[in-house]
């Protein structure tokens, strides 16, 4: 709990309407998609770089925790205050600043919701590729912080290949300025490449310079079905060597059809054993010959269905089924664990047929869907937490499938993060050297260790026992 002067300092900083410490209120910031819960002391809801600056300030004085939050649909529990503190939502922060079309960029605050900020520039021919699934909640300041990618990245790469620079308040209150407005730029070390994909851990974004692009002229969008998910598997590995990169190469397996059918009643042919959501976009031409190489592979790997898709509202619906996969999975087994492992594209298949196998040794429901295009699978370890036997299971098989992807020259996340789920797994793929340094990193950035407290690593190796260089003077925790 917060001391009341605690309290009276961070409403003196950013008004008295904009903090709350009413458990109702606090409630609806305890949570991610992970569906973790912890409560956290308070809540702040912050306009200006100068505010949080003030209050990272007063975090460090009074030895509390920050926890920055966007839309809260993280997937690995970043923005979950486990050891209580103060949320710092940048949801209010939403401007889109600029939009330069000469300079193909734009400048935005980080709670801009993803989808809002695309359908803005697409409106000026403009295009703005990364498209987590979650794009039409997620914002791009939780974009910047999970480096998140979606769809699309299979053909033009993830958040991180779209920021040219940032605005960033450090643990310490400092503000700095990161990156630039130019195609290339080599001063210094590149500190915006360090804060994007950091979780939240080593600064708070307050805002992004991001590149833009010419938006494609056309885009074509295919469904293939399949009678098993290893020959939609197969085809994804056969496109990209017959050298034609997909922006768009989504696989869904059995489980995942039947739920998302029953879920979003979009027409997909719920007894198909795999298939695949293809989109080609470019100039017509390219995509019309593009389709017809598609439907070709698709084929030849055993298809029994390939269509494109003719109405807008055909394109829409589809996407919709997509989208709705990670809900509609509970209507299978009542919790889940959903990891999203990659591997190199060519070991699609193998992935998914070591995943088979683990649902069979283990006896659990495994559902896979997701970004094959670029080897990304989100492998959904299903099971009921009241059955001792699948709760034991569970995480036995996740770890198993982490095993799997190292060994197929993989690693154990793409896009969702360590946050606190994945952080006891982080040595399976890192060797101490690196986690070492990655610790003194963090250090450097926030020696009171007040910014998002608890995430990527153990907490016991943050510790001064551990022998890993710890943070000075951890803080005292209200
Ligand atoms: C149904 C569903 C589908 C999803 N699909 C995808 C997908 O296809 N690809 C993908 O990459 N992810 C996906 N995700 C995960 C998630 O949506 C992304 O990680 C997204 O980027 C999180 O954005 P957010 O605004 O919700 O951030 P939050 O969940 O609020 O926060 C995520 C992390 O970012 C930090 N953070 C937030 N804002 C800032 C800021 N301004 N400065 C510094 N740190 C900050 C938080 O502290 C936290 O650590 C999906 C999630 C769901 C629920």
């Amino acid at each position: 709990m917060f001391t009341e002067s605690i309290k009276n300092e961070l409403r003196r900083i950013v008004g008295e309407a904009n903090a709350s410490f009413s458990k109702e209120d606090l409630l609806c910031y305890s949570y991610d998609a992970t569906n973790k819960v912890s409560m956290p002391d308070g809540v702040v809801f912050a306009s200006t770089p100068e505010e949080i600056s003030g209050i990272m300030k007063t975090a460090n004085a009074a030895g509390f925790g920050v926890i920055p939050r966007g839309a809260g649909t993280g997937a690995s529990g970043g923005s979950v205050p486990v050891e209580g503190g103060l949320v710092l939502s940048l949801e209010r922060m939403k401007k889109i600043i600029e939009i330069d079309a000469e300079n193909l960029l734009a400048v935005v605050e980080p709670g801009v919701v993803t989808w809002e900020f695309q359908q803005e520039v697409e409106a000026r021919g403009l295009f703005y590729p990364p498209d987590p699934t979650s794009l039409k909640f997620s914002t791009i300041g939780g974009n910047i912080a999970e480096c998140a990618g979606g769809p699309r990245a299979v053909k033009y790469g993830v958040t991180r290949d779209y920021v040219m620079g940032l605005e960033v308040v450090l643990p310490t209150g400092e503000i700095i300025n990161t990156g630039v407005r130019t195609v290339k730029g080599v001063v210094g070390y590149d500190l915006t490449r360090l804060i994007v994909g950091s979780e939240g851990t080593l600064g708070i974004v307050t805002k992004a310079t991001l590149k833009l692009l010419p938006l494609p002229e056309t885009t074509k969008t295919m469904l293939a079905v399949f009678p098993d998910v290893k020959d939609a598997a197969r085809a994804v590995s056969e496109i990209i060597k017959a050298r034609i990169i997909p922006s768009t190469l989504e696989l869904m397996d059995g489980v995942s059809i039947k739920c998302v059918e029953e879920f979003a009643k979009a027409g997909l042919p719920a007894d198909a054993g795999g298939l695949l959501l293809i989109e080609v976009d470019g100039a017509v031409e390219t995509t019309e010959k593009e389709a017809v190489i598609i439907e070709g592979i698709c084929k030849d790997s055993r298809a029994i269905s390939v269509q494109a898709a003719s109405e807008k509202n055909e394109v829409k619906n589809l996407w919709k089924a997509r989208r709705s996969a990670s809900a509609a999975l509970f209507r299978a087994r009542p919790h889940k664990i959903n990891e999203d492992v990659v591997v190199p594209r060519s070991a699609v298949v193998e992935l998914i047929a070591g995943v088979e196998e683990i649902a069979e040794r283990k006896n659990l429901l495994i559902a896979c869907f997701g970004h094959a295009g670029d080897g990304n699978i989100h492998v959904n370890v299903m099971y009921d937490r009241s059955d001792p036997r699948e709760a034991k299971a569970a995480p036995e098989a996740v770890e198993d499938v982490f095993r799997l992807a190292l060994g197929l020259k993989g690693t154990i996340s793409g896009e969702h993060g360590i946050g606190t789920a994945k952080a006891k797994y982080l040595g399976m793929e890192l060797g101490p050297a690196a986690i070492d340094l990655m610790m003194r990193i963090k250090n450097v950035f926030d020696p009171r260790g007040v910014l998002n407290p608890g995430k990527i690593f153990l907490q016991a190796d943050m510790s001064p026992a551990s022998g890993a260089r710890p943070a000075q003077g951890a803080p005292v925790r209200h």
